[in-house]
């Protein structure tokens, strides 16, 4: 039987396009979004290296494809679509404290193991996903003054890796 292949969630703002630090100096071709020049051409690569589905899930949407993606070296990637939600609540029976984009990541992995990269997870996040989720998951919070180091990057390898050692 083959393993599934795990499912990696991306958040942008935070993760990919850290907040702090010295701001490079944009492009002319960046002018839309002065933050563009912090994205990391290396990430890409690094995060196709762990094996998963790399999936959008940020409010960038289908922006993530046309601007973020091709500066990082990645291709066109799945975009979780979020729900309605204009009170900003979530479903009935949602716990205060829970994400909103939380459950629709938990219906879009399916039984499929997924890992989650955001500047936004918190302790409700984990213990909600660890009561409904069937396989096993990481929520992996990113400063997102620094963004995605290579630090955070081997707690995703070693939680893939686990996987397959399962
Ligand atoms: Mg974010």
């Amino acid at each position: 039987m083959t393993r599934p292949v795990p499912v990696l969630f991306l958040d942008v703002d935070g993760p990919l396009l850290p907040f702090g630090g010295a701001r490079p100096a944009p492009s002319s071709a960046d002018a839309d979004n002065p933050l563009l020049p912090r994205l990391d051409a290396g990430l890409g690569p690094r995060l196709l290296s762990l094996g998963c589905d790399l999936v959008w899930a940020t409010t960038w949407q289908d922006e993530a494809n046309e601007v973020v993606a091709p500066r990082l070296g990645l291709p066109a990637l799945p975009v979780v679509r979020w729900p309605e939600d204009p009170d900003g609540t979530g479903p009935p029976g949602t716990p205060r404290g829970l994400h909103w984009k939380t459950p629709a990541l938990a219906a879009w992995a399916g039984d499929r193991p997924f890992l989650w990269v955001d500047d936004e997870i918190g302790p409700v996040d984990r213990l909600w996903v660890e009561g409904v989720h069937p396989a096993p998951a990481l929520l992996h919070r990113v400063d997102p003054r620094r963004g995605l180091t290579g630090g955070d990057l081997a707690v995703l390898a070693a939680f893939v890796g686990g996987l397959g050692a399962a």
